[in-house]
């Protein structure tokens, strides 16, 4: 067998791809990869993987890692040495923020980079700079769901894990392409309704591969999610479905929640959404009957004007149902990176430390001050600017420096026109990476970073998994883990931490956060894991609200809704909407996807999904060329036709191109948490010559 001959080796690692988590055995030989191997050990995914994390590595040893920091000089980037660059980063962040203040500066952490990683990005933004502006790319995708959750039940977090999903009784997909988004939950979801009849109900504007496999799915028009949710709230009152004993003991404000769903008729719902009511009232009896419910929301929700309420909407229907505290219940917003669960609760959030407590929670502040050792004074009360806000920020010539940690921003935010030019203005860029991304080509100092096989650390999956991975190969060339260039740059700004491995930051955060408490490097060893909240004793909680809500009576609450318009809809010029998301072979941006050989071959480029309706109306074949045009600007696209999409739905991938699909969407965002509204997308089409 292979794994006898000399040299080779085999090391335990969590996936770089999706939240699900996935662990594994890497075999390599010198800095070879051979192959992945799970193990029935993997705590999340058993012996499954898929084809991203099994195959999509050869980004590892790409020529095209950066290897080596670089400073941009006369509009040139040049070669550095370690100390000349971080020099040059600590002077010029202290320099902006002595001349500017502390709100000057703004940090992005990576959801890519461990949880120690992000730790010490908000240690420096929050201690050294004196700022909470440092976000992470949560913004972009399940901030939304966040807020849905923590107005209603309190945690921002899935409420159990995927052996929940596994037993429910009916599981509901919203807004969630789990077959391509979350390959290895969508295969336990097959099995279940394979071995034991489980049903599946699924509300998208789009037939993908799990609609194909629902016992019931229904196509909702755009933005209209929060009416169906909440019509059938009101059929499960009207109808004698709502778990009254389960309302009474848990929940508050059961009244007035109620009579907030006078509007929320079967008819109201049928005329907005575009769903019959008989497949309405047939989703209500499925969801209303069963013993155990989970409801699985993905971007198909919060990437929308008003997904933070949509997505309490989502909560408020478990509530009423009884769908919380109980083995195979819960609501699960689908987390996209590997560690953008891990991100936030390691605090890189703009208003919160590690552990979601409030910046502006004094307790917090004297709590989080002595645990770092200063004085709370140190430490600002002020909530900081999230992601979208320091772009604006510094369009707005408020943000003069920004330091971004792993994050393609300059692709991936909405409408990236204004954000390249936000860019341009400002005084110092920094970008930590592994390429030399879209977004590092603005940066005034690109800093060479390790990819998580070469360092060692933990990651936080969709479940709340805490989960250590190893280090596989040595650093590339010069470059180095994220946690060693942020500890010596740290050092340089005066705050010299000592830090010589991940577990010491590990243990430095569970001393102060009590979500935390009992996270510790032995109590991950190998293949075992922990989901917060982990108490001091080690006692971890795979399912939350078993014993009440946290909350101050140990409740939790229904929270009143009213539906409003999307801030960007079709009109008689830009008739189409404009889905997007990703393909099963390709991450964001592909920046690592694309640089693996085969996955590129098998999608090596973009196209653009239309109806059969459309494709007969237009005289439009797969491979002719059409034009797309939003209210910001136009790219060209050759077309697939399928019935996937429906009518004037049109839908494109996020993967490829230079500006890509963020050319297209618009600055508008949810009001609450300033998610950006990707998925409302106004947009025109015609048909080219070309083919
Ligand atoms: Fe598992 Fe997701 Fe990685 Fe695929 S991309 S192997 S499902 S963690």
């Amino acid at each position: 067998a292979a794994w006898r001959q000399p040299g080779i080796k085999r090391t335990k690692t969590v996936c770089t791809y999706c939240g699900v988590g996935c662990s594994f055995e890497m075999w390599t030989q010198d800095r070879k990869i051979l192959k992945v191997q799970p193990t029935p050990d993997a705590p999340a995914n058993g012996i499954s993987t898929c084809i991203k994390g099994k195959f999509a590595w050869d980004f590892v040893n790409s020529e095209k890692r950066l290897t080596t920091p670089l400073i941009r000089e006369n509009g040139q980037f040049r070669e550095a040495s370690w100390d000349e660059a971080l020099d040059l980063v600590a002077r010029r962040l202290m320099n902006v923020r002595d001349i500017h203040g502390p709100q000057s500066v703004g940090f992005i952490g990576s959801s890519k980079a461990s949880n120690e990683e992000a730790y010490l990005t908000q240690k420096i933004a929050r201690l050294i700079i004196g700022t909470n502006s440092v976000d992470n790319s949560s913004r972009y995708c399940q901030n939304p769901a966040t807020k849905g959750l923590t107005r209603t039940v309190g945690y921002g977090g899935d409420a159990g894990t995927i052996k929940d999903i596994e037993q429910a009784e009916v599981v509901v997909l919203v807004g969630s392409n789990t077959a391509e988004n979350h390959p290895v939950i969508a295969s336990r979801i097959k099995s279940s309704q394979k071995l034991h009849g489980q049903k599946l109900v699924v509300f998208d504007p789009r037939k993908h591969e799990m609609a194909e496999r629902a016992n019931l799915f229904m196509r909702p028009n755009a933005s209209t999610d929060l009416i169906w949710a909440s019509a059938l709230s009101r059929y499960m009152f009207d109808n004698d479905l709502a778990d009254y004993e389960f309302l009474e003991r848990w929940v508050n404000n059961i009244d007035e929640y109620r009579e907030s769903l006078a509007p929320f008729t079967l008819d109201f719902a049928e005329q907005k959404t575009g769903i019959p009511k008989q497949q309405l009232i047939e989703a209500a009896e499925l969801i209303g009957r069963a013993k155990s419910v989970c409801l699985l929301w993905a971007m198909g929700i919060t990437q929308h004007s008003h997904g933070s309420d949509t997505s309490t909407a989502l909560s408020n229907l478990l509530l009423v149902t009884g769908n919380y505290g109980k083995p195979g219940t819960g609501g699960y917003p689908m987390r996209g990176h590997n560690n953008v669960q891990g991100a936030s609760d390691f605090g890189c959030l703009r208003n919160m430390y590690p552990g979601y407590e409030k910046v502006t929670d004094e307790d917090a502040r004297k709590r989080w001050a002595k645990g770092w050792g200063v004085k709370p004074e140190q430490l600002s009360l002020e909530e900081g600017w999230g992601n979208f806000l320091m772009v604006q920020a510094a369009a707005d010539d408020k943000l003069k420096a920004m330091y971004i940690i792993g994050e393609e921003t300059a692709f991936s935010d909405a409408n990236t026109h204004n954000v390249h030019s936000a860019f341009e203005s400002l005084d110092f860029m920094v970008v930590q990476d592994i390429f030399l991304s879209r977004t590092a080509e603005f940066a005034d100092v690109v800093l060479p970073a390790c990819p998580s096989v070469e360092k060692d650390g933990t990651f936080v999956n969709t479940e709340r998994r805490i989960q250590r991975f190893y280090q596989v190969l040595e650093p590339l060339g010069d470059s180095r883990p994220d946690w060693r260039i942020l500890k010596d740059l740290a050092a340089r700004m005066g705050h010299d931490w000592g830090y010589t491995h991940p577990s010491e930051i590990m243990a430095e955060c569970a001393s102060i956060s009590p979500l935390f408490a009992g996270v510790s490097y032995e109590r991950l060893e190998g293949w075992k894991s922990l989901l917060w909240p982990v108490a001091a004793d080690g006692t971890d909680t795979p399912l939350l609200y078993t014993d009440g809500f946290p909350t101050d009576d140990g409740k939790a609450s229904l929270f009143v809704l009213e539906w409003q318009e999307p801030l960007e809809a079709a009109d008689d010029e830009y008739d189409f909407m404009l889905d997007n998301g990703r393909l099963l072979e390709h991450f964001q941006g592909s920046n690592q996807t694309g640089r693996s050989q085969g996955i590129w071959d098998q999608v090596p480029g973009s196209f653009v999904e239309v109806s059969p309706e459309l494709a007969a109306e237009r005289n439009i074949q797969d491979g002719t060329w059409v034009r797309i045009t939003s209210r910001r600007d136009s790219h060209e696209f050759p077309a697939l036709v399928t019935d996937r999409v429906a009518g004037k739905t049109l839908y494109l991938p996020i993967h490829f191109g230079k500006p890509g699909v963020n050319g297209l969407t618009g600055e508008h965002t949810d009001p609450v948490v300033h998610t950006p509204a990707y998925k409302e997308t106004a947009v025109k089409l015609k048909v080219l010559d070309k083919r």
